[in-house]
C-alpha cells in the first residue's frame, strides 16, 4: 500500500509540474484533470480497426522514452501503467498504419482506431485464409480468459488394436469473471461422452473443436471448480507429426505415439488447448497392455497391473506445461538411467538400441552443463529429464525429450548446417532439450510469437557448439544457417489464430540473437542477460514484447529498432556504403525509421565500431586501402556498395 501511495504523489507531482507554465486560468482545469488521471487505477485503451471496429490482437504500443512494449490482448486493449509520464507513444500493428499520439491523448480517449493498409500486407501472408475453427483455436477467447488452469488429472486407456482412446480429464479451474459458460477443446471427430460437475451432468454446445460448457448457474469469480470431462474415439492422424500414431517397431510390437504441436492437443485429450495458460501441475494415467510401457511427462510414480491384462502408469508433472508439451510413448521399451548431479536422468528405447543409446546419449551430461552455465538450473528438477526413443526425428516434450535421430550426429545423419560442425554432434538431443528452457518452461502466448521458442532454441545449438568447441565454431555454426532463411515472410505471423510461423523464426530469429550479442559486445552481460531472461520469465507465457521490455531495461538501450526490422519485416538491415576519395559514406536503408545499430568494421588492420543511421555520415579512411571489411558474420545484414 506504501508503495502504492508514493508512486501516486510522484505521478501528481509530474502532473503540476508539467502544468507549470501553462496560462493561469487553465490550470485549475488541467490539475483536476490531471489528478483525475493519476489517481485512476491503472488506465486501458481499447485499439480497433477504423472500418469494422473490431480489436487488433498483438499491436504494439511503444512508450518511446521508457522504452516500454506493451501489446494488445485479444479484445484489443493495453493497460496504460500509470508511472508513464508525458512520454510520446506510438501505436503500430501488423499490416496497419502506425499513430503516434502523447500520452495526454488517453486522458480524453479510451479508444484508437489504425488504418488498414493493404498495401503492407505481405504477399505470402495474403494468401492465408483463416477459418472459424482456426479463431477458435487461436484465439484466447472470452470462455477461455474467464477461468485460470489449475490442474489436470488426465487419465486414458489406450486400446491398440482398435486405434481408439477413452478417458477423462479432471479439469480444475479457477474463475476470473462470473460466468456460467467456459471453452474446452476436444476435436469434432472425438466423442463426448458426458461432462460431469458436482455429480450433475452439464450440457454443452461443440462448434469446430470447441466445447462450450454450460454451468447451471452463474460461477462467481475467485471460485475454484472442478469438472470431470469423460470422452472416447478414434483420433484421426493429422499435421506435421501425426498428433497421435499407432505403429509397430520392426519386431513387430505396438509403438504409439503423440506429437501433436502445432495441430493442438485437443486431437487426443480435452483440455484448454492454447499457450497462455498453463495448468500448475498435472497427473497423468494411462492404462495399456500388459508387457508395454507407458512413458509420458514429468515424474514416473507406479505402475498398478489389472486384471484384463491392461497395466496402469502413473506420472505426475509437479510444473507448469503447455498443452502440446503433455505426450505419452507406448512401446516395449527398455529403460536405463543416469545421474548428473542430483538431476536425474531416464532413456527409453527399444531393446535392440540399448547399445546405441547409451553410447549417443553420452552427449546428455555435457549439453545439460552447458545450458545451465548459460541459463540457469534445469527447470524441471523434481521432474528430471528423460530421452524416450520415437520413430519421427523428435520433439521438446517437457521433461520426455522424443528422440529419433537414428543414434547418429547431425540431423538425421546428415551436416545439418554444411559447415562441418553439425556432424560433431546429435541435433536432436541438442536442439530439443534447449526447449525445455525457452518452449517449456518460457513458453510463448501465441503461436506468433513462438520465435520464443525456435529463435532460442536454435541460437542455443550455437551455445552449446561455444561450449564444446569454442567461440569460433559457434560462428562458424550460426552463419551455417543463413543458406536456410527465406525473408519471405515475418518471423512474428498473425496472432490469434494457431498459425505456427514461418521457418525463418528457427534460421534467421536465430541469426538475430547471434547479431544482438554482438551489438551488446559485452559476453558477461549478453550472458548474464539471457540468464536472467529465463529466471524472470520461467513458468510463464509471454510475448515478444516481453523480451523486447527486458533487454531495453537491462542494456538501457532500446532495441525497439532491431526487433521491428528482424521480426516484423522480411527485409534484412541493408548496410549501404559509397567511396569517396578519402572518406567513406554509410547509412542504413531499412523498412523500419529510425534504424540505428552498430556494427563492426574492418579497416587497414584494426577493428572498430561505425554506429551508422538512417541519414548518411561519413568518416576519412585511407585512399590506398579502399574497403571497409563489414563483419557480416557477427552482424545478420546485407551490405551494399552504391557507386
Ligand atoms: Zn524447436
Amino acid at each position: 500500500m506504501k508503495w502504492y501511495i508514493i508512486n501516486k504523489l510522484h505521478c501528481q507531482t509530474a502532473h503540476v509540474l508539467r502544468i507549470w507554465s501553462l496560462k493561469a486560468l487553465v490550470i485549475p482545469v488541467l490539475l483536476i484533470a490531471g489528478l483525475t488521471y493519476c489517481l485512476q487505477p491503472d488506465k486501458k485503451i481499447t485499439i480497433v480497426d477504423s472500418n469494422s471496429t473490431k480489436p487488433i490482437e498483438g499491436a504494439v504500443v511503444y512508450f518511446k522514452d521508457d522504452r516500454l512494449a506493451l501489446r494488445s490482448d485479444v479484445n484489443g486493449r493495453v493497460r496504460i501503467p500509470e508511472e508513464t509520464g508525458t512520454t510520446p507513444v506510438t501505436i503500430q500493428a501488423k499490416n496497419y498504419r502506425s499513430r503516434e499520439y502523447t500520452l495526454d491523448y488517453f486522458l480524453e480517449n479510451k479508444t484508437v482506431t489504425l488504418h488498414y493498409d493493404s498495401a503492407r500486407v505481405n504477399p505470402v501472408e495474403k494468401k492465408f485464409h483463416f477459418t472459424r475453427e482456426d479463431t477458435l483455436q487461436g484465439r484466447y477467447g472470452a470462455y477461455r480468459s474467464n477461468n485460470d488452469l489449475l490442474h489436470y488429472d488426465l487419465s486414458i486407456k489406450i486400446d491398440i488394436e482398435k486405434e481408439h482412446l477413452s478417458g477423462k480429464n479432471t479439469i480444475t479451474f479457477t474463475m476470473l469473471r462470473e460466468s456460467d459458460t467456459i471453452q474446452i477443446d476436444l476435436f469434432k471427430n472425438m466423442h463426448v461422452d458426458s461432462i460431469v460437475f458436482n455429480d450433475q451432468n452439464l450440457t454443452y454446445q461443440r462448434e469446430c473443436n470447441a466445447v462450450f460448457i454450460d454451468f447451471p448457474h452463474n460461477l462467481k469469480k475467485d471460485e475454484t471448480h472442478s469438472i470431470d470431462f469423460y470422452y472416447s474415439g478414434s483420433p484421426a492422424q493429422r499435421g506435421r507429426f501425426g498428433g497421435i500414431s499407432f505403429q509397430q517397431d520392426s519386431l513387430g510390437n505396438p509403438w504409439v505415439f503423440t506429437a501433436c504441436q502445432g495441430t493442438g492437443s485437443s486431437m487426443w485429450w480435452p483440455g484448454k488447448d492454447q499457450h497462455l495458460d498453463e495448468v500448475t501441475n498435472m497427473s497423468l494415467h494411462f492404462l495399456v497392455p500388459s508387457g508395454l510401457t507407458a512413458v509420458s511427462n514429468g515424474k514416473f510414480i507406479e505402475k498398478e497391473k489389472q486384471e484384463d491384462g491392461y497395466t496402469w502408469f502413473h506420472w505426475k508433472v509437479h510444473y507448469p506445461i503447455n498443452n502440446y508439451c503433455v505426450s505419452v510413448n507406448v512401446a516395449k521399451y527398455t529403460h536405463f538411467s543416469d545421474q548428473l548431479d542430483d538431476l536425474s536422468l531416464d532413456y527409453y528405447v527399444l531393446p535392440y538400441h540399448l547399445k546405441k543409446a547409451k553410447k549417443q546419449f553420452r552427449q546428455v551430461k555435457p549439453m545439460l552443463r552447458c545450458y545451465q552455465k548459460h541459463f540457469g538450473e534445469y527447470p524441471f528438477k523434481k521432474d528430471g529429464y528423460k530421452l524416450i526413443e520415437v520413430p519421427y526425428s523428435g520433439m521438446e516434450h517437457q521433461t520426455a525429450v522424443t528422440y529419433g535421430n537414428l543414434y547418429k550426429n547431425g540431423y538425421l545423419g546428415r551436416d545439418w548446417t554444411g559447415v562441418g560442425i553439425s556432424t560433431k554432434f546429435d541435433f536432436i538431443i541438442i536442439h530439443e532439450s534447449a526447449h525445455e528452457w525457452f518452449g517449456n518452461s518460457v513458453t510463448c502466448g501465441d503461436y506468433s510469437d513462438a520465435w520464443i521458442h525456435e529463435g532460442f532454441g536454435t541460437y542455443m545449438e550455437g551455445v552449446y557448439v561455444e561450449c564444446q568447441f569454442g567461440y569460433k565454431a559457434a560462428i562458424d555454426y550460426l552463419n551455417g544457417y543463413k543458406s536456410k532463411v527465406r525473408n519471405r515472410t515475418p518471423i512474428v505471423g498473425p496472432p490469434g489464430v494457431n498459425h505456427w510461423p514461418t521457418q525463418d523464426m528457427y534460421f534467421k530469429g536465430a541469426l538475430f540473437l547471434n547479431t544482438l550479442r554482438h551489438v551488446v559486445n559485452d559476453d558477461k552481460t549478453w550472458w548474464a542477460m539471457l540468464h536472467d531472461l529465463h529466471e524472470e520469465f520461467k513458468y510463464q507465457s509471454i510475448y515478444i514484447t516481453d523480451v523486447l521490455n527486458f533487454f531495453n531495461k537491462y542494456l538501457d538501450k532500446d532495441l525497439k529498432p532491431l526487433f521491428d526490422q528482424y521480426l516484423y519485416h522480411t527485409e534484412l538491415p541493408e548496410l549501404q556504403l559509397k567511396y569517396e576519395q578519402d572518406s567513406v559514406q554509410y547509412r542504413w536503408n531499412t523498412q523500419v525509421n529510425n534504424f540505428n545499430m552498430p556494427v563492426t568494421v574492418q579497416h587497414k588492420d584494426s577493428s572498430f565500431f561505425i554506429y551508422p543511421r538512417t541519414e548518411w555520415q561519413s568518416r576519412s579512411r585511407n585512399p590506398e586501402n579502399k574497403t571497409l571489411n563489414v563483419a557480416t558474420d557477427l552482424f545478420y545484414i546485407d551490405v551494399e556498395v552504391i557507386e
